[in-house]
């Protein structure tokens, strides 16, 4: 039994875990990615041991209950030494912990502790194959009864060939909107189901292999008249785009904090060869130009890792950051590509072939997944540049400090009076 009761606590488990994953995952790490076979007999009742399961479960449900300052290192180690398994254990995570969320008291008490210890294990269905990530789903789920039918098709679901649950987004609003209208960008259209894998009218449809990140195949979720017990939403009726943009805002923290890690193993990586390698008689980290490379990888992976501590400090005092993770899930993927490529460069020839000694083309390879999770880089900017239009004046992201801003003065203008534009206004252009 692990409890975390205070920092030193923590410490102490983390270094555990550390010596648990350095030691016995990372050398796994290639064969299993090579193979695409993940050692479920011998890793999962690990993971039950280090409370891996259940690390955003609260407490009372049997998991580790760790905040997200406590969350992020430990997404950023897996990444490091195995992105399958960062993979594999974000998305178990991510899902149970919308379960914590906004499951009810019967819910929590029935799937949270068998989650926590890795007894079942919950994927995260949004993706169709014929419309985005976002609001045009059009996966049904009817009610009939004291049941929900549901009919559609979800694709790259994590997880799915091992999980024998699935937090599903399904339209639940009548065809194009709730009330009717015709707006398929209806906000109480949709919701969220759990539906377990042996529900009558389902079945999975393995994927093909991956750039990376091999292990559990990804699946296609059929549903032909599924059948689920109407007990099994999450929330109410109308309740699953809350759910599911509410996951996925703090889960870009978490695919940023993978981003972190890889990042750092990359540095590392290309630190080790530097110091080693000896060309025309001088090592190469002698060289002002490879120098150059290291000293911005470092530049991008401390500037991540002080974005990551910021939100995640908001993450977990409940504030509103949507505009902040997606800042780290973008901020993440580029830092991570740059680094990798640059790792990639100051490692040359040796970098291209598999473990010759470094596993950088592994890490490379498995670091591109963060394009897509939790949304692509049009998506996070969607979502910044929306957010920021709405923030009040003066903007908070960049003030060291609390905000303030003297009377009778403007963040944009200073004192002047805000000058007329119309003149910039083209009478004969549309707006
Ligand atoms: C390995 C892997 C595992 C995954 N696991 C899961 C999972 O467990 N659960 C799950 O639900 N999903 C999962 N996904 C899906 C992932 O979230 C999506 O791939 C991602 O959201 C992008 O959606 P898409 O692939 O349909 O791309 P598309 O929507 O087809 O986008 C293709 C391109 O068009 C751009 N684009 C699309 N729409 C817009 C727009 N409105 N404005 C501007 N640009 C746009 C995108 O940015 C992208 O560049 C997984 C994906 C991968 C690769």
């Amino acid at each position: 039994m692990i409890e975390i009761e205070n920092d030193a606590d923590y410490q102490a488990y983390r270094r555990r875990l550390f010596d648990f994953l350095w030691h016995e995952v990372e050398p796994l790490a290639g064969e299993i990615e090579r193979g695409g076979e993940f050692p479920r007999d011998k890793l999962f009742p690990r993971f039950r041991e280090f409370g891996l399961w259940g690390l955003l479960i609260p407490r009372r449900h049997g998991g580790l209950g760790l905040t997200t300052k406590q969350y992020l290192p430990i997404l950023a180690e897996f990444s490091k030494v195995a992105g399958t398994v960062r993979v594999l254990l974000h998305v178990h995570n991510t899902s149970a912990r919308a379960v914590a969320a906004y499951g009810s008291a019967a819910q929590k008490e029935a799937l949270l502790p068998a989650l926590a210890r890795g007894d079942s294990s919950l994927t995260f269905a949004i993706t169709e194959p014929n419309s985005g990530s976002g609001m045009d789903v059009a996966c049904r789920a009817q009610r009939d009864g004291d049941e929900w039918c549901v009919n559609g098709t979800k694709h790259y679901i994590t997880n799915a060939e091992f999980a024998d649950l699935h937090l599903v987004c399904c339209r639940t609003g009548a065809p194009g909107g709730s009330d009717g209208s015709g707006d398929r960008r209806d906000r109480r259209a949709l919701s969220a189901l759990i539906i377990p894998t042996d529900a009558p009218g389902f079945t999975i449809e393995p994927m093909p292999r991956l750039m990376g990140n091999n292990g559990p195949y990804h699946g296609i979720l059929h549903f032909e008249d599924a059948r689920v017990a109407a007990a099994s939403m999450i929330g109410g009726e109308g309740d699953g785009l809350e759910i599911f943009l509410g996951e996925l805002e703090p889960s870009r923290a978490f695919v940023a904090a993978s981003s972190l890690g890889a990042a750092e193993r990359a540095l590392e990586i290309a630190l080790d060869f530097a110091k080693r390698r000896v060309t025309f008689g001088k090592r190469i980290a002698a060289r002002p130009s490879v120098q150059a490379e290291l000293a911005e990888m470092a530049r991008d992976v401390y500037a991540l890792r002080l974005i990551l501590e910021d939100v995640a400090g908001k993450i977990d005092r409940g504030e509103d950051c949507a505009l902040e993770a997606s800042i780290a899930k973008l901020s993440g993927l580029e830092t991570v590509m740059r680094v990798t490529d640059k790792a990639l460069d100051v490692v040359g020839g040796r970098a291209y072939f598999s473990d010759y000694p470094y596993p950088l083309e592994r890490i490379y390879r498995e670091a591109r997944i963060n394009l897509a999770e939790e949304g692509t880089p049009s998506i996070q900017r969607l979502v910044m540049a929306r957010a920021l239009l709405e923030l009040p004046a003066p903007l908070a992201i960049g003030t060291l400090g609390a905000p303030y801003q003297p009377a009778g003065t403007d963040p944009a203008l200073g004192q002047n009076v805000p000058p007329d534009l119309s003149y910039a206004h083209d009478p004969e252009m549309p707006d």
